[in-house]
């Protein structure tokens, strides 16, 4: 192997990030949170989030904390001890609901699926014949594989349904309000491209109205959490807890890029993007490892080739080429890379990129 390039820094590489010196910008202070130019910002920032759920909901706010605290706050403030939630898992992150649901109390109905495979809506929604909830993840980022949530939602009845959509918003089709999604959270480091640390999170009235009025959480209170957001919920602003303004400004940031590209233009350049790769991948004679007509363009999942070391060939894209792509999840974690073309970096020059550096990486580990 050369010699390691040493080019990485906190805003990557090339030309999706041609700002490093925004890690100055950094070190300065910000503007306040209760400054008025701040609260425009944030008001400005619900309006986008709104437009990449797909909903009108007055309840669409950046929650402080990464996609995990947005799970968080839809369980705490929707599950009182002994109440029925219906939870699809095909991978990590429904595991996850699980551990969250039942740490509120939940009985928890699980409705296994295998790893690489769809939720089946129909089987959810016979799991059980009246749940408070019912949650699946859209987009598993663990194993690449989109589910059909609208179909979930035509199943709902009388149910809330709760969906993380992390690796989907600002990147593939989602339509909260269409979609009959009551309750869903998001990231801001998956498709919109920006510092993690924010949950893009939005509630319907329906579930609102359903809510805790304690939730034993104080920070992710979705009542006291009208406030911060203020006028766009119907609540009077008032502080909470201080905004971090330097992610929301990130988001801001994002959101406004998205809107001026065109959301369905986004997620059409995602598409394609992940449709090259998937396609490019099987003609390089890789193995696909997400079910055929269900994979994220977002995060392809492709099976490591026999006698290939997994963390070999990753080192080498990250040592030598500048280059990350995960390593698999649980069981898979040696036999499955997982590849994101996310945000500004789904482009068919990343594709062409990848496809490239990963038969190098290949050949090059393999002659050790
Ligand atoms: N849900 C999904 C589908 C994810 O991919 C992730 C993170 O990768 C999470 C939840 C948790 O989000 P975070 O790591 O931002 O807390």
């Amino acid at each position: 192997m050369d010699t390691p390039i040493t080019t990485r820094s906190l805003f990557g590489p090339g030309p999706t990030n041609p700002y490093p010196e925004a890690t100055v910008a950094l070190g300065y202070p910000l503007l306040g949170h209760l400054d008025p130019l701040f609260i425009e910002r944030i008001d400005h920032t619900c309006d986008g989030l709104r437009e990449v759920w797909g909903t009108e909901n007055a309840r669409t706010l950046p929650l402080s904390g990464t996609g995990s605290a947005g799970m968080e706050a839809a369980f705490v403030n929707m599950v009182e001890p002994g109440d029925v939630v219906v939870i699809a898992v095909n991978g990590l992150f429904g595991e996850r609901m699980c551990d969250v649901a039942s740490r509120c109390g939940a009985e928890v109905v699980r409705v296994d699926h295998e790893y690489g495979q769809p939720v089946d809506p129909q089987r959810v929604a016979d799991a059980h014949p009246n749940p408070t909830i019912i949650a699946a993840v859209h987009a598993e980022t663990s194993t690449g594989v989109r589910s059909d949530i609208a179909a979930l939602g035509e199943l709902k009845g009388d149910a809330l349904l709760l969906v993380d959509a992390v690796t989907s918003i600002g990147g593939l089709e989602l339509r909260a309000d269409d979609w009959g999604i009551d309750i869903g959270y998001a990231g801001t480091q998956k498709c919109l491209g920006v510092a993690p640390g924010l949950a893009p999170f939005t509630i319907s009235d329906r579930a609102f109205e359903r809510r805790i009025e304690h939730p034993r959480s104080w920070y992710l209170d979705l009542g006291m959490l009208g406030g911060y957001v203020g006028a766009a919920s119907g609540s009077k602003r008032a502080y909470h807890h201080t905004a971090p303004v330097g992610m929301i400004a990130s988001l801001e940031a994002a959101l406004d890029r998205i809107h001026a590209e065109g959301l369905e233009n986004v997620w059409a350049r995602h598409a394609a993007a992940g449709e090259a790769l998937q396609s490019g991948l099987q003609e390089h004679g890789y193995e696909l490892f997400a079910a055929e007509g269900h994979r994220l363009p977002s995060l392809t999942t492709v099976k490591v080739p026999d006698g290939v070391d997994s963390a070999a060939v990753r080192g080498y894209l990250l040592d030598t080429l500048n280059i990350e792509i995960g390593a698999g999840v649980g069981a898979y974690a040696d036999s499955v890379w997982r590849i994101g073309l996310m945000g500004p970096n789904a482009t068919p020059a990343s594709v062409t990129t990848l496809l490239a550096a990963l038969d190098e990486a290949v050949a090059a580990t393999s002659k050790r």
